[in-house]
């Protein structure tokens, strides 16, 4: 709950000593260019550790021979022969269940714990997550959790976007980099999941069965066995792997950052398209325990769909949602420092309008501070109410009006504080 560092004295009315007579950096010049076209800077794709690791020559030969196969073979066999309308079902259906089950599988229930689902559930998300071949739940989940943990860190994330499209996308699993070590010393709970252990134990029989049995049995009983190979086997499985990889790479490069710019994640609502909602990755890595991405009702988001399907069916519970006051908070916090970064430039300074907005910042942080005690002070006496007098639901809905009030105004302040940053001349950025 503490407000922004630089912002501090903004309370105090210490706008000068805030908002230093100095232009930013030219790099940091450059980041705003850039962040304007939402993209990043190309000059922090080039760090490229000097680490030259020795080949993963399994994950090599699996990532590259399902490629150039499917690039080559499928436009062949297409050149001769109709693929049927089985195999075009075979495709859409495998893939959206390997990619949903890899996201609210792999991804929301066992990285993340944002929500608990039924054996029956776990057992379909865990085969078809295995069928989508991106190792096990332990290995997948284990450097995910090290990717939040230090995500961006040249050494420690396994999937750095700082070392490049290339490395976050598929370069880090094609060699035998440190950081892909197996450490499942941050899964301990996953450790303890029978089902789990097995599908740790078995994963090569398992991923080779599912791939190779289920599309023959679909092309066998459909009386296309080369079409459902082709396009529900191959070409299913290098759609799946690549547009999980765009998490990775371009949801770290390309998008918007409302809610921090602590990290390079970004939410772009095209990739959410093929992603099964994952491309709100900016909100994802500022909450990972949501089980939303895309917290909006229009956001396209269909991992958050189905567990909130399966909850009403009684077969998922426990679903973590973020409090509207959180992030509402960080979305003023992002605009804070937009207006703060802007005013702060030397060129502006001789402007008269300038002055304007930086007292107007001024104020509208104060009221923003005050809001933020307001709901601290709500939120604590509601806790105590609630152990008095738990059952006078009315008095428990005096504080759910408090609350909602106070995050209604600090949406409204938001809206001010963006109107605010508009205002102010982007020219000097260029
Ligand atoms: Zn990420
Ligand atoms: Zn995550």
């Amino acid at each position: 709950m503490n407000p922004p560092r630089v912002l501090f004295s903004l309370q105090f009315g210490k706008i000068d000593h805030v908002l230093p007579n100095s232009c930013a950096s030219l790099a940091q010049n450059w980041d705003k260019v850039l962040d304007h076209f939402q993209f990043d800077s190309p000059f922090d794709m080039n760090l490229a550790s000097p680490e030259k690791a020795p080949i993963n020559w399994p994950a090599a030969i699996t990532l590259w021979s399902t490629l150039f196969s499917a690039l080559i073979l499928i436009p062949l066999y297409a050149y001769s022969n109709e693929f049927s309308t089985a195999a075009w079902v075979s495709f859409v259906v495998l893939a959206g269940l390997n990619g949903i089950s890899i996201t609210a599988g792999y991804h929301r229930l066992w990285s993340h714990r944002a929500y608990s689902a039924h054996p029956v559930v776990r057992f379909v998300l865990l085969m078809f997550g295995t069928m989508a071949v991106q190792n096990s739940v332990y290995i997948w989940a284990s450097g995910h959790r090290r990717h939040h943990r230090h995500v961006d860190h040249i050494d420690n994330d396994p999937y750095s976007a700082k070392r490049g499209f290339w490395f976050s996308h598929m370069g880090w699993m094609v060699r035998e980099y440190s950081t892909n070590k197996e450490d499942f010393s941050n899964i301990p709970d996953l450790l303890e999941d029978r089902m789990l252990a097995f599908q740790h134990k078995h994963y090569t029989a398992l991923a080779l069965g599912i791939n190779f049995g289920l599309p023959f049995l679909i092309g066998y009983l459909c009386g296309d066995v080369w079409g459902v190979v082709l396009l529900g086997g191959l070409l299913r499985l290098v759609w799946s792997h690549h547009t999980t990889f765009f998490i990775n790479s371009l949801a770290h490069i390309w998008g918007r950052r409302p809610y921090t710019d602590a990290n390079s994640a970004r939410d772009n609502g095209v990739l959410a398209l093929f992603t099964f909602g994952e491309g709100y990755h900016n909100y994802h890595h500022i909450f990972q325990y949501d089980y939303r991405n895309g917290i909006r009702w229009y956001q396209f988001d269909p991992t958050k769909w189905l567990i909130r399907s399966l909850a009403w069916c009684g077969l998922a519970g426990d679903l973590k949602r973020v409090p509207n006051f959180k992030i509402e908070k960080a979305r003023l916090d992002m605009q804070f420092k937009r207006a703060e970064q802007g005013l702060s430039c030397k060129k502006l300074a001789a402007l008269e309008s300038i002055e304007h907005l930086k007292v107007t910042l001024a104020r509208e942080y104060e009221s923003f501070s005050a809001a933020l005690q307001e709901w601290a002070k709500v939120k604590e006496e509601q806790i105590h109410a609630a152990r008095e007098a738990f059952e006078h639901s009315e008095v428990m809905k005096t504080y759910h009006a408090r609350i909602a009030a106070i995050e209604s105004g600090l949406k409204a302040q938001r809206k001010r504080v963006a109107a605010l940053v508009n205002q102010i001349p982007k020219g000097v950025w260029a």
